[in-house]
């Protein structure tokens, strides 16, 4: 259970109050259980949505844009793998969805004057959300990919087209595709020589 200093310490976080944010508190919560906490990167997490819950899974678990233990794949999904370095621990959580249907009706039907009906459903999911079993909205699953690697720092160079200094591992040297130059990705795709 997350004490009410780490929800509102979320809420904070994140900016406001929503459903999404509150399914990534169920997360969260289950991964401090699960795997512990990150204060370096000893948990990865690989999540395929950018949207509220992840801010929820950088502030409780630990893992951060900033130190490399947070992978975003752009797959739309509300899922969320989470790797442990020290055993190799993995799994991989995936919404069942469903549990908020009735909801979401009751609120497209609503007026989109209508601010305290808004108000009073978003209130409803999250309290929906927050007194639902673990298992109830996510499913638990094996991860087929590796754990991540660490993050590491490359030396920066500069792209010859923009000028800009890049990592290097982000530029491309390439005698056709760049006609020998290195060049960062934007400068890449404009390439037309
Ligand atoms: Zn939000
Ligand atoms: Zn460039």
């Amino acid at each position: 259970m997350l004490t009410q200093n780490q929800i509102d310490g979320v809420i904070a976080f994140h900016g406001h109050h929503c459903p999404g944010l509150t399914f990534g508190m169920k997360v969260g919560d289950w991964v401090l259980n699960e795997f512990g906490h990150a204060p370096d990167e000893e948990i990865v997490a690989v999540v395929e949505t950018d949207m509220c819950a992840v801010d929820a899974i950088q502030y409780l678990v630990g893992c951060t844009f900033g130190k490399g233990n947070l992978v975003f794949l752009d797959y739309g999904k509300n899922a969320y793998s989470f790797f442990r370095r020290s055993d190799g621990k993995s799994c991989r959580l995936v919404t069942r969805g469903g549990l908020l249907s009735d909801l979401r009706e009751q609120q497209e039907k609503l007026d989109a004057n209508d601010i305290a009906g808004r108000e009073q459903i978003r209130q409803q999911m999250i309290d929906r959300i927050f007194q639902a079993d673990f298992g109830e909205i996510f499913s638990i699953c094996s991860v087929r990919v590796s754990v991540p690697e660490t993050a590491r720092i490359h030396a920066s160079k500069r792209c010859d087209s923009c000028g800009e200094l890049v990592m290097a591992t982000r530029l491309l040297n390439d005698p056709v595709l760049t006609g020998g130059k290195n060049l960062c990705i934007p400068c890449r795709t404009v390439y037309r020589e």
